[in-house]
């Protein structure tokens, strides 16, 4: 049994009780992710807090989340799990991060934990909305618009393709900034 994750933990506390944050996070907590897609369910998150050879504190592990997202060809509903990884650095001020010097060099992640309070909920939900696609669209085998576009099904009375194809392309271009 795994237990619902608070929205934030005493990280400190957490690795000294040795760092194993396992649970689940409510889909109604997960406020921002929208638009094309919708949380079904409770969020797994299975991460761990240790110290990196350099004693910073990271915390690391995994995340699926159940979502919904419409098809942009067809507009239909359809399951979409998103896993992915998670691994940031622990701070308590990124205004306090050093800007020069070798961190140049690294692509490390971090994560702002104020008043020793790491914010769980914010950090899955930030990487997930990293991961979601840009444009959700079925496998064409599954998507009902590629079934209804075949050449003995097609009909220019259920839709205006090149409508859609101007909204993907306006959407794409407007995500690329
Ligand atoms: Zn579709």
């Amino acid at each position: 049994m795994t237990a619902e994750l608070p929205t934030d933990v005493d990280y400190r506390r957490r690795l000294a009780d040795g760092g194993v944050i396992d649970g689940w996070i409510p889909a109604a907590r997960l406020t921002r992710v929208g638009g094309n897609f919708r949380v079904t369910g409770p969020t797994r998150a299975q991460l761990s807090l240790h110290r990196d050879g350099r004693g910073r504190i990271v915390v690391s592990g995994s995340y699926a989340a159940p979502l919904e997202a419409q098809c942009q060809r067809c507009l239909e509903w359809m399951a979409l799990t998103i896993e992915g990884r998670i691994e940031v650095i622990v701070v308590e001020s990124l205004a306090m991060m050093p800007r020069s010097g070798e961190d140049e060099e690294n692509d490390d992640d971090y994560v702002e934990a104020p008043d020793g309070r790491l914010p769980l909920t914010a950090l899955v939900e930030d990487e997930l909305l990293l991961a979601c696609p840009m444009i959700p669209v079925h496998n064409t085998s599954a998507c009902q618009r590629a079934v209804e576009a075949t050449p003995a099904e097609s009909s220019e009375t259920h839709y205006k393709p090149f409508a859609d194809l101007a909204a993907l392309v306006k959407a794409a271009r407007e995500t690329d900034d």
